[in-house]
């Protein structure tokens, strides 16, 4: 048997081709394999000859050359390179990366290709990191990170495939660790936050840059707060006025302040006009600034009044806040680099409206759809004439989109993400989170101007394109920030995107749960993910603890305020469980025999924003639709697809674990099943080969893997 197996491994796919056996092995875990460990060992066994196979290959230069001038071997290398990419891609989009990995067009190189094969890499180990870690019991999704050094390791995430730094000083592991004993900035806050139902309401009292005068609701604070029986007049009379100024003001109250002046802005006509771009400073010869007082702020506002431009990016914090925090605001002039602390200037920053609202000031970000609704929720401040190099980056067609991307293509500087999602309330900030966070808009009106030419080269010469940027970028400064509001309905919705049913006391639960969770978390202002995580509220409404400590062991670990509260939710279970089961809901328990517990499914995101990708990347998706099937490692759920899975079913692989089997059936087919380890032996066969085994395919040993 195991001579037969270690043939196997080099002759064929291990798996049996009679389709009997085949349907009998659809429910094992690894098809083929006794066990997982029968599979990773089999698995290493031929990522290893792989890369031996690879060693071998051809050299580039002359003797690739010499090989590549024999049609067979052109062709041959060329059907195995594209059977690569496709298993390849296949996996991206199953883990819901970017995959057009295969698209020649799209990429102009294998440096490219790469980048993009590292980063699918990161965001699926950084997956099966949250994987491991919950089957450890530890739960990191959400939760915000620290800097090395800050606090003693808990959780280390090695990149073993991270490229080299050219630094050499940065350690390639890197640590990625929780934030504890922060001191809550709300405390400080003079104005308190204001988490209540209601919708929001625009911060603004004053209006720089007028052309339509502020409404009155808001530039008259005395006529905010009164109610009619303040009023000296006759109670037919206040109720009159009072009737009259709320419809006046409904309109008025949540209105973009700027609406007017953004309807009437029109571009300048040197800023459609071909730039000259103008270099950066070295971070280092540049000065930077932190701006903590409102002396300073004050001054700094009447130095951006003076320019024509200047670059602006915020740094956010959301794990311990109902609605978030706008931690830190960076801006860049040409010649400076200053960084704002938002926490503690929170109430004087509505001071830079006057040079945030300046039509003839240009301001650049780099995606600005969350900053333009952050400024408004915390300062009250909006902004026009905003150039986004996000918009400008899709109008221009770039393979991607993110400012990493831009920073290398443009400035060659290998920027390092890692710590986007730092706790970014800590104080004093570590100077490698400064770095960072001036990394962010230092370069961005180099940037700006690099982009502004490519728009009018790539147009030639016409402004038609570079229009179009400015006016996403207005479209983008037109957004409004809108407060989650709580309905009756509002724990459907979530339970939708959970993609699992309920019966009538799960549904019962769920909604109970959720409305403790909204409550509590506006009250204690914590986000809801920090009250209660959404799959330990889903494993609770599942399996309906008849005891308290039931509902502790749901949780793992278990969240301040659930142990807290514990016996008010096991009264809120025990509610749920009171409610009467319909017929076909009993019906269908029976048939099960033991509830079966399908595993929560978390939503977790990667150090990738993959949502931030060119709606290319998933052709026939849509972004709700794109079939990520996660945290199933340990899941004992049965096999049967609801009805929205079923909708997919053509594009969505079952997911099971099987080693390189590609489809031959013809195109409408479900692509083969293709897991995590897949993609990590895959990837790292890729990685080990380098490109030469794209391009360089000749080996008879590789065929016998496809
Ligand atoms: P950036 O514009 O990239 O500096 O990001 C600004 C803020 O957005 C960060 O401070 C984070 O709070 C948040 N953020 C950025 N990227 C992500 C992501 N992939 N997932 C969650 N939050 C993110
Ligand atoms: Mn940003
Ligand atoms: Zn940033």
């Amino acid at each position: 048997m195991k001579t037969s197996k270690k043939k196997e491994s080099t002759n064929s796919r291990p798996q049996d081709n009679n389709s009997e056996a085949q349907c009998e092995e659809e429910s094992e875990l690894c098809p083929g394999f006794k066990d997982a460990d029968a599979f990773v060992k089999y698995g290493l066994g031929a990522v290893l000859s792989a890369t031996k196979a690879s060693a071998g290959l051809p050299q580039a230069g002359d003797e690739y050359d010499f090989y590549r001038s024999f049609p067979g071997f052109q062709e041959f290398c060329e059907s195995q390179g594209d059977k690569l990419l496709h298993c390849m891609s296949q996996i991206m989009q199953h883990h819901g990366c970017r995959s057009h990995i295969r698209d020649r067009n799209k990429l102009t190189g294998i440096e490219e290709r790469f980048d993009l094969v590292v980063d699918s890499n990161d965001v699926i180990l950084e997956r099966a990191g949250i994987l491991l870690d919950e089957a450890d019991g530890v739960n990191r999704s959400q939760k915000p990170i620290m800097p090395a050094g800050f606090q003693p390791p808990k959780i280390v995430v090695s990149s073993w495939n991270r490229k080299g730094s050219s630094s050499g000083s940065r350690s390639e592991t890197f640590r990625l660790l929780h934030a504890k004993n922060v001191a809550r900035p709300q405390l400080k806050f003079k104005e308190k936050v204001d988490n209540s139902n209601t919708p929001f309401v625009p911060k603004i009292f004053i209006k720089p840059n007028a052309l339509k005068p502020l409404p009155s609701y808001f530039s008259n604070k005395q006529i905010r707060k009164e109610r009619p029986e303040d009023l000296d007049v006759p109670a037919a009379l206040a109720d009159f006025i009072h009737q009259q100024r709320t419809q006046e003001h409904v309109e008025d109250m949540f209105a973009h302040p700027y609406q007017y002046e953004l309807d009437h802005l029109t571009i300048a006509e040197s800023l459609l006009s071909k730039p000259e771009p103008q270099m950066y400073k070295p971070m280092a010869e540049t000065k930077l600034s932190f701006i903590d007082s409102l002396e300073d702020l004050v001054a700094l506002n009447e130095k951006l009044c003076r320019l024509s431009e200047f670059a602006v990016d915020l740094e956010h914090h959301s794990y311990r806040s109902f609605l978030g925090l706008t931690c830190l605001m960076q801006i860049s002039t040409r010649e400076e680099d200053f960084i704002i602390d938002t926490l503690e200037l929170r109430s004087e920053m509505y001071i830079l409206n006057e040079a945030f609202t300046d039509p003839s000031i240009v301001k650049v970000f780099h995606g600005a759809d969350s900053d333009i609704e952050w400024l408004q929720r915390d300062f009250g401040l909006y902004v026009v004439n905003l150039f986004d190099t996000h918009q400008a980056s899709r109008a221009l067609n770039l393979a991607r989109h993110s400012l990493d991307h831009l920073l290398k293509q443009f400035c060659n500087v290998n920027s390092d993400k890692r710590y986007q999602l730092a706790d970014w309330r800590i104080r004093p900030l570590p100077d490698e989170m400064i770095d960072y966070a001036r990394a962010d808009t230092h370069y961005l009106l180099y940037i700006y101007d690099s982009m502004r030419a490519q728009l009018l080269e790539s147009n030639h010469g016409q402004p038609g394109l570079l229009q179009s940027v400015w006016n996403k970028s207005k479209d983008v400064s037109l957004k409004k920030y809108v407060k989650p509001i709580y309905t009756e309905e509002s724990y459907l919705e979530l339970q939708r995107k959970q993609k699992r049913s309920f019966n009538t006391q799960q549904l019962t639960t769920f909604r109970l749960l959720y409305a403790w969770r909204d409550k509590l978390a506006r009250q204690e202002d914590e986000s809801t993910g920090y009250v209660l995580p959404t799959h330990m509220m889903i494993k609770i409404s599942e399996e309906l603890p008849k005891e308290p400590q039931g509902i502790i062991a749901c949780c793992n670990p278990v969240p301040p305020l659930v142990r807290q509260q514990v016996n008010e939710l096991h009264l809120l279970v025990q509610q749920g469980r009171e409610m009467p089961l319909l017929k076909a809901e009993i019906v269908a328990q029976k048939k099960k025999g033991l509830t079966p517990i399908k595993k929560a499914e978390v939503t977790l995101f990667g150090p990738h924003d993959t949502s931030r990708g060119s709606e290319s990347d998933n052709p026939q998706l849509t972004a709700d639709e794109v079939p990520i099937k996660q945290g199933i490692l340990f899941s004992d759920e049965d096999h049967r697809m609801d009805v929205d899975e079923q909708k997919i079913s053509g594009l969505l692989a079952p997911a099971r674990i099987t080693l390189f089997q590609v489809n031959a059936t013809p195109s409408k087919s479900v692509p083969s099943p293709l897991t995590f380890p897949h993609l990590v032996i895959l990837l790292g066969f890729y990685m080990m080969g380098h490109h030469k085994v794209l391009h360089n395919m000749e080996f008879k040993e590789m065929i016998t893997w496809f």
